[in-house]
């Protein structure tokens, strides 16, 4: 499965060439263009999923594993403080490349890819209320 105009599906398969630190029959692992800080790379499928909630539950286990994979190595070899995972889903959450992909992101003490969100509030109530809703679904 892919999709006509797709970037990640042109990358992935590699038609565009990508600076890739890993590769197998289901995903490639590239640097972003753009990173938010030293060796953010993307997880991407090689199969055409628009976001999480189309995604396959086979390669959902997969991506996660290597993830943890990659990272584990990524933080050895860069010797970073922390590490991000991220993913986006819509266009409100951030999504700009519409093809499924994870955020690996390294982080260092001082640096500036400010990877945050401002915090709210909610009472106990309107927690369980809430918790109540969802667990109907
Ligand atoms: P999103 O905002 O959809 O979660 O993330 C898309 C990411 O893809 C961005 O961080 C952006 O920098 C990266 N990106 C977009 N186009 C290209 C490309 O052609 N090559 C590479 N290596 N990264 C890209
Ligand atoms: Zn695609």
């Amino acid at each position: 499965m892919s999709k006509n105009n797709c970037i990640f599906c042109k990358i992935a398969n590699g038609e565009i060439p990508s600076s890739t630190l890993y590769e197998d029959e289901d995903f490639r692992v590239f640097l972003d263009l753009n990173p938010a800080a030293r060796g953010h790379a993307l997880l991407v499928p090689k199969k055409h999923f628009e976001n999480l909630f189309e995604l396959d539950d086979e390669l959902c286990k997969k991506a996660m594993v290597l993830a943890k994979r990659l990272a584990g190595q990524m933080k050895e070899a860069l010797d970073c403080d922390g590490f991000n995972l991220m993913q986006n889903n819509g266009e409100t959450a951030g999504q700009t490349v519409f093809h499924f992909h994870l955020h690996l992101i390294p982080r260092y003490k001082g640096d500036m890819a400010g990877i945050t969100w401002n915090q709210g509030k909610a009472s106990p109530e309107e927690l369980e209320e809430l918790a109540a809703l969802l667990r109907k679904k």
